[in-house]
């Protein structure tokens, strides 16, 4: 991996998750041995989407590769692909130019649930990396093959199985049919609407979250990450679709495990445990998918 790593440094600025007092962040490294394998505090999505950026300028943004993203994370960008690659501009021109190597986790962290959408090892991916003790299990994708010429090659069973055995080990939540279950009347809604303080904290902090504002500042015309949480999200002159906090963790739920289902036929989640670990109220996205709507 080191001298995988020095290759691809010559053709691209280089990243990785790094401790920074008490936190993993993501900052520039030079050497593969910098890498931390624990998860960052924050998902990566700022390497695609900026929290603020002018919208009337597209920059030429250079080939940038991010080492240490955790599967969950990685997986969300390849959900994000399916709504706005090749039609979001600047989300297009950095995800050509970025190159994610991310870690399987070798053992379940606490309140992830990633098994319930397919587990760690991930059908699509730049370079995935598995340790196991002193040695690095790495699947390429074709675009990047070039770098790994030298090394020696396996057939991919050993992944494929490490996944098997990964998803034993954690609880498969019942997402299947999800879509079709959910209920537009529970009462989860208004029990956390209840409990719900409006910070957006579960949408910023997911890995699949896309959604922006609009606004201009002098000769700007900035975009800005966005909750569907928040009380002006659905504001227009005509007033507001969802003016009551139950209707907008409804609409979070719904997008993710109803609309886009039935849009790209995959659930908007990559069960990462982000959004429940950041909210202050302790609304678990888990009981979502768990809950007996049948009985309502
Ligand atoms: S668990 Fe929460 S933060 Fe993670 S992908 Fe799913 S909705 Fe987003
Ligand atoms: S993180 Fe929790 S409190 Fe904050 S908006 Fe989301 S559900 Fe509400």
């Amino acid at each position: 991996m080191k001298d995988a790593f020095k290759a691809i440094s010559k053709d691209f600025e280089t990243f990785g998750a790094v401790e920074r007092e008490g936190e993993i962040v993501f900052e520039r490294v030079e050497a593969f041995e910098r890498v931390s394998e624990e998860r960052s505090r924050y998902a990566p999505k700022e390497f695609l989407i900026s929290r603020n950026e002018n919208v009337l300028i597209l920059e030429d943004y250079g080939k940038t590769a991010v080492f240490g993203v955790k599967s969950c994370d990685l997986k969300g960008f390849y959900l994000m692909d399916r709504q706005i690659l090749g039609k979001d501009p600047f989300y297009t021109e950095k995800r050509e130019k970025t190159l994610f190597a991310n870690f399987v986790c070798n053992e379940p962290c606490e309140g992830g649930f990633c098994s319930s959408f397919g587990g760690p090892v991930l059908d699509q991916y730049d370079l995935q990396i598995l340790r196991n003790e002193e040695k690095y299990h790495v699947a390429v994708s074709q675009r990047y093959d070039g770098y790994f010429n030298s090394f020696q090659r396996e057939d991919g069973s050993y992944l494929r199985d490490f996944n098997d055995r990964f998803n034993e080990k954690m609880d498969i939540l019942p997402v299947d049919g999800l879509e079709s279950r959910m209920k537009w009347s529970s009462a989860l809604w208004k029990d956390y609407a209840s409990r719900c303080i409006s910070c957006g904290a579960c949408n910023f902090s997911c890995p699949t979250c896309y959604c922006f504002d609009l606004y201009d500042e002098g000769e700007d015309r900035k975009r800005e990450w966005d909750s569907c949480i928040l009380a002006g999200f659905t504001s227009s002159s005509a007033g507001n679709i969802r003016k009551d906090l139950d209707e907008r963790l409804r609409q979070r739920f719904y997008h993710k495990f109803v609309y886009f289902k039935r849009s790209s036929d995959t659930y908007l989640c990559s069960g990462c445990n982000r959004c429940v670990e950041d909210c202050p109220v302790e609304i678990d996205i888990k009981e979502v998918i768990s809950h007996d709507y049948s009985e309502e």
